[in-house]
């Protein structure tokens, strides 16, 4: 159920309404928005909840929430979502941009990588430490010493730093260097992960699962939110189809649906999502036009020495040429990059 609080309701009545919600078993989550505030109870059906909760002082009507996904719903929250985290800022229409390799290699590559990111204008560095490999022969990450590196590229640059958290085992370790905790494609619907970064206080991107649905992925995001952690970006990387000529198949619908059903903000990775550099700038544009919030992409100094990734990365100078095209779109829609 929502509640939706009247617009003079005091704090000690939003208060109350979650003690109420509380004592009926039900989790209660408190959304401030400007026009109002509401509190959403989630959980099992209990008897004769809307006509009781109606009756809560403060309160202007409750309504039952449609979506199977509670917290991320549109349904209980109108406004989007704004995440705000150092130099990184997505929705709210200001379009993030996260670039940077897909692993951390050396103090060099990274360091290049972030400057020449940077002076392109992007807003976040990314870079993997802990890197979820298809074979277990692959580079497989730098991991602490990443970390470490990742966070001397922020000191040099003032680039939040955006990476991989594979293990939940993980999470407080990458959460003391990293900004923002992404949570990887093939992870999407590991609860166990999605709980613990659920707990932290760093904002969470998280991407979709080659073959997830949007259903299962706004409910994966609602894991995150039911843990408490308000701060999630929805990451839409290509899905797998009978599709071969791209590495995976980009659908940029899901910008406009997810929009349509949720608060969260919405990035797209248009290197994962065709695997072809030569793809990557026009699909990021097209991504701007769909109304994404936030750009990730791979770049590399060197993409054919790349230890992961090299095939879809874009050197210094064709970032900054797709950065280039991306603005004037965000232009022309009133965005700002
Ligand atoms: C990555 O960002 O480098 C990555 C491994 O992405 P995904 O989880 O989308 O495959
Ligand atoms: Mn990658």
């Amino acid at each position: 159920m929502i509640v939706v609080m009247k617009k003079d309701a005091t704090k000690d009545q939003v208060e109350h309404m979650v003690q109420r919600i509380t004592k009926l078993g039900l989790k209660p989550h408190v959304l401030v928005g400007v026009e109002r505030t509401v509190v959403a109870a989630v959980g099992p059906e209990v008897d004769g909840l809307k006509e009781s909760l109606e009756a809560g002082v403060g309160v202007a009507e409750v309504l039952p929430i449609l979506a199977p996904y509670k917290v991320a719903s549109r349904e209980v929250k109108a406004e989007p979502t704004v995440i705000c985290t150092g130099s990184l800022v997505v929705g709210g229409g200001t379009i993030g941009v996260i670039a940077g390799p897909c692993s951390v290699e050396s103090e060099e590559q990274l360091l290049s990588t972030a400057r020449a990111c940077k002076a392109a204008g992007a807003t976040a560095l990314r870079g993997g430490a802990f890197k979820p490999r298809t074979s277990p022969y692959s580079f497989q990450g730098m991991k602490e010493e990443g970390l470490k590196l990742l966070a001397a590229a922020r000191d040099a640059t003032g680039l939040a730093v955006v990476t991989e958290v594979m293990a939940t085992e993980d999470v407080e370790l990458v959460a003391r260097y990293a900004d923002v905790l992404q949570i990887g494609a093939r992870n999407m619907q590991n609860y166990r992960l999605l709980e613990a970064v659920g707990k932290s206080d760093k904002p969470v991107l998280l991407k979709r699962g080659p073959s997830a649905t949007m259903e299962e992925l706004l409910l994966a995001a609602e894991y995150v939110l039911d843990g408490g952690n308000p701060n999630v970006m929805l990451c839409e990387r290509g899905i797998r189809t009978f599709e071969s000529h791209t590495r995976f198949t980009l659908p940029l619908a899901s910008v406009v649906y997810l929009h349509a059903k949720t608060h969260l903000p919405v990035v797209v990775d248009p290197s994962h999502g065709t695997g072809h550099t030569y793809l990557v700038p026009q699909m990021a544009a097209a991504s701007v036009a769909a109304g994404a919030d936030g750009l990730i992409l791979e770049v590399h100094p060197h993409p054919e020495s790349a230890l992961s990734d090299g095939y879809q990365s874009l050197n210094f100078s064709q970032f900054s040429d797709t950065m280039a095209l991306c603005r004037r779109v965000a232009e022309a829609l009133n965005r700002k990059m």
